[in-house]
């Protein structure tokens, strides 16, 4: 089966769907309940970070983590001090993330948006041109550039486990999920799911939000060989998709990622399941009569 053939499967996925049922069980739903773009680029960091873990539990940690910051985020963090904001999640917890690791997160984006007013005229700070980002090795380079000043801006003097995870650095190597997710929403679209707020930035430049589920249908579909999920997995993911849209690969994320969420595969065959999977005839596992997982 070649990627060709893959792409209107895809397409088919993407068309039936409903975006609307799919964004609001999603942590990018707590996002578009801001109407401004400086809050929803504020919300955005916040829930990508918090983005991991079980999907009923993740959500009402970001809604606990960005309550305190009220209506308006963007404006509360500009203007509050420090002290303002020590007290905001005395009692937060969800997994390993704490309320010191918020606070850092506050921090770094108050000095932001003291300093270059919004998180895209950080990330584009030392950029040579005016020309808006297309190339992925360009964005990469950026994007980690980003997440060190934004790491360096933290409100505690030591670099605390927590905070680096939540802010994890694409040049470690990493899959980066959260982060790559991140530039999603705030790059593509506007759009039911995406909220098109970076200007700066093509689409063509992002990186595939990868983890365990999604890569492991990415090789059902011959769209990834590497065994281990990191950078270079995400990278080879989206090379692939770009050979489907080259200026817009991750419009094949929503799929995939609802065919992760849906719970429909068990990774192996299934004579209840795979018949009616809308990628069945893409997929290697039935194409090679395998029974194990890959
Ligand atoms: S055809 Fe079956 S094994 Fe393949 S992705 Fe669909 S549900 Fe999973």
């Amino acid at each position: 089966m070649s990627l060709k053939t893959l792409k209107p499967l895809l397409e088919k996925i993407i068309e039936h769907c409903s975006h609307l049922e799919r964004r609001d069980n999603d942590p990018v739903g707590l996002v578009h309940a801001y109407d401004e773009d400086a809050d929803r680029e504020v919300a955005a960091l916040f829930s990508s970070c918090l983005a991991y873990g079980r999907v009923e539990l993740l959500r009402p940690a970001i809604r606990r983590a960005l309550t305190p910051l009220g209506a308006r985020p963007a404006e509360f963090l500009r203007t509050a001090t420090i002290p303002d904001l020590e007290n905001l999640w005395p009692d937060f917890t969800y997994r390993m993330t704490r309320g010191p690791d918020l606070l850092d997160l506050a921090c770094a984006l108050r000095s932001t948006l003291q300093n270059e007013g919004n998180l895209q005229a950080l990330y584009l700070q030392g950029k040579d041109s005016a020309e808006p980002v297309a190339q992925r090795d360009e964005h990469l380079r950026l994007a980690s550039r980003f997440v060190r000043r934004l790491r360096s801006r933290r409100s505690r003097s030591k670099m605390v486990r927590g905070f680096r995870y939540l802010l994890p650095d694409p040049a470690d190597g990493s899959a980066c999920k959260r982060l790559h997710l991140f530039f999603r929403w705030v790059v593509r679209g506007p759009d039911i799911i995406d909220l098109g707020i970076w200007d700066k930035v093509n689409p063509s430049a992002i990186i595939m939000p990868l983890d365990t589920h999604t890569s492991r249908l990415c090789r059902y579909l011959g769209l990834l060989q590497r065994k281990s999920v990191d950078g270079k997995a995400a990278r080879q993911v989206t090379q692939q998709l770009a050979s489907f849209e080259s200026a817009d690969p991750l419009r094949y994320d929503f799929a995939l990622c609802h065919l992760g969420i849906s719970g429909r595969c068990i990774h192996r065959y299934c004579a209840e399941r795979c018949p009616d999977c809308p990628i069945q005839p893409a997929c290697i596992l039935i194409a090679d009569g395998s029974s194990t997982g890959v």
